[in-house]
């Protein structure tokens, strides 16, 4: 066993109030860089963390982050979802600083980050990848053959890539190299690497991953799958757990397959393994994500476990390996992810100060965020604004707890895309689980606001303005009289 009770979280936002939660429920000191600009509307969000004042690039900036560590007495850091969480080269060097990461080892993603040969690694474990390949000192005319022989539509990905970043599509011989070259330079400029490579592009495709956790001793075990089929370029909006098509049979296969490609690197903890989903219901390995990841919410709510517990538990030594046969699903979660952006405007980022801010609460909602009434969405961050995810005992009382939660989200202030998630959910082709990963673009003009429902925002408005008292985004106590006064500026869709 290990002493841990002071641990560096290295991120910000939902994802830190998220690990900060899971530190203080086991009486550990969460220990938070916060930028300038958030530090005051932080303190009330985060009580009984200890936060420092830090300059703006501290996420990013590995060396800040351990010396931070260090001079605040953490024995651990934890990397958080994002930035940092995937790169080997930070897991080392708080190792090597004599810090415990709670992560993978530095070894697994070195391995799984790189996206080759995270492909090469799947095939050895026998795991089929996206046909595809390597264009590396490859002649133009031996790549154009290749491109054929895997057939057009083929898609070029940037090795080191992510958030969807350094990708193109092409659809016929003539674009490859000019996409070719547009990715070399995308990739070098946001992942400091010119690895591209060119992979099969599986037309109207779902995207389903598995969640596994290697337990130390050798046990991995699969926690079922998420369906994150809807996406806004090649990005996640909405997750769901289980989905709508894969029955026992196909997650058996698809979970021993995750746990293969785990095995053969030696993961320890919690880890993704993305799947590419074709029309007949092949799955192709795509890629794997070392880390807890933003949609891990819906997996906790179906199985009844604690990812972030199980991180910290595995750290400190203490975890209790669980087997396949423990793990039991049941009932059904989607998560929608709440952004500060124009569904309008090609999903503009919309920074801006929240003037009114009241979560929806009730049976089977959980939300996730940092916010409250008075913040401020910083367009030097992640626009995300918060997470919010419904349990139903089954899809469909999934579905309309997600209607009634959505609808009861008050965002004031700055541009959401919650209407834009409302009539996603509202849609025939999602109700009935018809989905793939074009489906935003495909259902646009369905999607788009109408005029009347400006109105409709207006009543909400009306509503949410008689029942706060401005105390934060909190409801009102019955009786409690005093006044609100209605925020200027107020942007409507
Ligand atoms: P990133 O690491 O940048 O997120 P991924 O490889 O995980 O990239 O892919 C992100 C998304 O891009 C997928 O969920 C899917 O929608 C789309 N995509 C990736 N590869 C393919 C492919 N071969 N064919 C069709 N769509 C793909």
């Amino acid at each position: 066993m290990v002493t841990i009770d002071r641990v560096l979280i290295a991120n910000r936002g939902e994802i830190a109030r998220r690990i900060a939660t899971a530190l203080l429920e086991k009486g550990i000191v969460p220990v938070l860089p916060i930028t300038e600009k958030e530090y005051s509307q932080a303190v009330a969000g985060f009580k009984d963390c200890r936060l420092v004042n830090s300059p703006n690039t501290i996420y990013l900036d590995s060396d800040a982050l351990v010396a931070l560590a260090k001079s605040e007495n953490c024995q651990a850091v934890h990397p958080g979802y994002g930035f940092l969480a995937e790169n080997a080269g930070f897991a080392e060097l708080c190792e090597g600083s004599g810090l415990i990461f709670i992560g993978p080892p530095a070894s697994a993603m070195d391995l799984m980050g790189h996206k080759e040969r995270a492909r090469e690694i799947a095939k050895s474990a026998n795991v089929p990848p996206v046909p595809g390949f390597s264009i590396d000192g490859q002649s133009d005319l031996e790549i154009k053959k290749m491109a054929d022989r895997i057939g057009f539509p083929v898609l070029v990905k940037a090795s080191m890539g992510g958030g969807g970043k350094g990708m193109r599509r092409v659809d016929n011989p003539e674009a490859l190299f000019d996409a070719i070259r547009m990715s070399k330079s995308e990739s070098a400029a946001y992942f400091g690497s010119e690895d591209v490579f060119v992979e099969k592009y599986i037309v109207k495709p779902r995207h389903i991953e598995i969640q596994i956790f290697s337990f130390t001793g050798g046990r991995t075990v699969y926690v079922g799958e998420r369906e994150c089929t809807i996406q806004r370029r090649h990005q996640k909006i909405i997750e769901e757990s289980p989905s709508p098509v894969v029955d026992e049979k196909r997650r058996r296969e698809m979970g021993e397959a995750a746990v293969r490609i785990a095995d053969s690197v030696n993961y320890i903890g919690a880890g993704t393994v993305e799947f590419i989903v074709d029309e007949s219901l092949n799955f192709y390995f795509l890629e794997m994500n070392t880390r807890i990841q933003v949609e891990h919410p819906v997996t906790e709510e179906v199985f009844g476990v604690d990812l972030v517990a199980w991180q910290i538990e595995e750290a400190m030594g203490t975890v209790e390996a669980i087997t396949q046969q423990e793990l039991r699903g049941a009932g059904h979660a989607i998560e929608f992810r709440i952004y500060a952006e124009d569904p309008d405007q090609g999903f503009m980022p919309s920074p801006g100060k929240i003037l009114l801010y009241q979560e929806p609460a009730g049976p089977g909602i959980r939300v996730e965020s940092a916010v409250t009434t008075g913040s401020e969405i910083f367009a030097d961050f992640d626009p995300m604004i918060a997470k919010v995810v419904v349990r139903g005992h089954s899809r469909q009382h999934a579905l309309d707890r997600a209607k009634w939660a959505l609808s009861n989200f008050v965002i004031f202030g700055v541009t959401t895309n919650r209407e834009f998630l409302m009539r996603i959910v509202e849609h025939p082709a999602f109700q009935s689980g018809e989905l793939d990963t074009s489906f935003i673009d495909h259902y646009r003009a369905d999607l788009t606001a109408k005029q009347d429902e400006i109105s409709k925002e207006m009543l909400l408005l009306a509503a949410a303005l008689r029942k706060t008292n401005g105390n934060g985004g909190k409801q009102a106590a019955p009786g409690d009289s005093q006044d609100f006064y209605p925020p200027v500026n107020i942007r409507l869709p």
